[in-house]
């Protein structure tokens, strides 16, 4: 990947993530930005973080992949633990994109709790996180994935909601991850459900709920996807003034 950051051109391990130059930099500064956040939850200088840049969800331990250099989430979820001693994460997905390099690389694992709202991948991008797939092993039921059909609104959205919701209250985390990538408002170029900002204003205020009951308020939010400027700074104001 080193290399291919000098050279800037070709694709990253082999894969669909092309190069650029600096990339390798540029990614290591987005999950450097993640640990710094966590950090300062942890030191309590900060109760909640909210990284636009950031969320890259796709890449997986040892390749990047959906355009995601490296996966920040994951970096800073090996990092809650080894460092930190926080076992059991809610890592909360409303990108309409699967969260697949989370999802996957943490499939076995009981202590990672995973929900995930997308537009099924029956008709999107990477073409996983089925209702069926609920966790491996001693990790079977700490994952819940929700896809939605494509055209599915806000309403469809909140049934959706309230299920994680339950699943992430039953989980007690006590440090929550929230990738709230606004790639599923209406208009989006990428993709076809047509939520609101609407959306992300109640999960981001319930999940602060949930956060401020289970795990003394331990919150970080990371920007995610999204191709439609104006979606960007309704869906992430939203975020942020639920958080603020
Ligand atoms: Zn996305």
């Amino acid at each position: 990947m080193i290399e291919a950051s000098r050279a800037g051109e070709g694709f990253l391990d082999g894969g669909d993530t092309p190069a650029f130059a600096g990339c390798y930099e540029v990614a290591a500064h987005v999950a450097g930005a993640a640990l710094e956040g966590a950090r300062r939850i942890i030191c309590g200088e900060a109760l909640r973080t909210f990284q636009p840049i950031g969320g890259l969800h796709h890449a997986r331990r040892t390749d990047a992949a959906g355009f995601c250099v490296v996966n920040d989430l994951g970096v800073l979820i090996e990092t809650l633990r080894n460092e930190y001693g926080v076992r059991r994460i809610a890592y909360v997905d409303i990108d309409v994109h699967h969260g697949d390099g989370v999802f996957y690389e943490y499939e076995d694992d009981p202590e990672l709790f995973v929900a995930d709202i997308h537009e099924s991948g029956e008709f999107l991008y990477p073409g996983t996180g089925f209702a069926h797939e609920r966790g491996r092993g001693a990790a079977r039921g700490t994952k819940l994935n929700l896809p939605l059909p494509p055209g599915a609104g806000d309403a469809e959205f909140l049934r959706a909601w309230a299920e994680a919701e339950r699943f992430l209250e039953d989980a007690a985390p006590q440090f929550v991850i929230f990738q709230c990538g606004a790639d599923g408002l209406a208009g989006d170029p990428l993709a076809d459900l047509r939520l609101s900002s609407a959306a992300h204003a109640h999960a981001a205020r319930r999940l602060r709920a949930l956060a401020e009951r289970h795990a003394r308020g331990r919150l970080m939010a990371f920007g995610g996807g999204g191709y439609n400027l104006e979606n960007l700074a309704a869906a992430w104001c939203a975020v942020l003034e639920a958080l603020a």
